[in-house]
């Protein structure tokens, strides 16, 4: 196991189970366009990709097929439902906290994410754990989403870092880290998260 010097974080699906969250909401604000999005087909071809090519996706396989920009017109829409379904506190694994405070004296932290800052931030303060992370990326802060290496290339150029462990649900982001040069790890849930850093990283 090489000496790592630092942690990326994936948000979805890694710090917090959002997926299921994501498309319900999605699935709620494209219903009254006559559009319908299950769990299956999201679960299957839409996590870690960028919500615009999942909505690319969904508008080619209409029938008859649709302008995707009418689909992202719903996005505020769905933007707004996810903060209010997810106000108050979020439902982060309970040894998450204590995990990241023994990590963040030996390793820096970050989050690097598909999804916006104004979606994250919120819920990493509300989680009372957003000081452990001396960055967060999210996918309005870079040119280029995963599955192309700049999300974690961007964060470990802020932190200053050489050997990160990057934890990742998705293909895409599998991917991204990968491409970045990096150490990856694949997550199937959030709750396996702080005994596989304690196993890793604690001693
Ligand atoms: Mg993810």
């Amino acid at each position: 196991m090489p000496d790592f010097d630092s942690v990326l974080f994936d948000f979805d699906g890694v710090l917090l189970d959002t997926e299921p969250m994501h498309c319900a909401c999605w699935a709620e604000v494209l219903a009254p366009l006559g559009v319908r999005l299950e769990w299956g087909f999201y679960s299957a071809c839409c996590i870690g990709i960028d919500d615009r090519d999942m909505l690319r996706m969904m508008a080619t396989q209409s029938d008859p097929p649709r302008d995707w920009q009418e689909l992202w017109a719903q996005y505020p829409a769905k933007k707004e439902l996810f903060r209010t379904r997810m106000e108050g506190t979020p439902p982060f694994e309970p040894a998450l906290p204590e995990v990241l405070a023994a990590l963040e004296l030996r390793h820096k932290l970050a989050v690097v994410s598909s999804s916006s800052c104004a979606e994250i931030e919120p819920l990493l303060v509300n989680g009372g754990i957003r000081a452990h992370f001396g960055t967060v990326i999210g996918g309005d802060t870079v040119k280029r989403l995963k599955p192309h290496p700049e999300p974690y290339l961007l964060a470990a150029e802020r932190l200053g870092v050489k050997a990160p462990l990057v934890l990742e649900d998705s293909e895409a982001g599998l991917a991204s880290g990968r491409a970045a040069g990096f150490q990856v790890r694949a997550i199937k849930h959030p709750r396996e998260v702080p005994a596989l850093l304690r196993e890793l990283l604690l001693p």
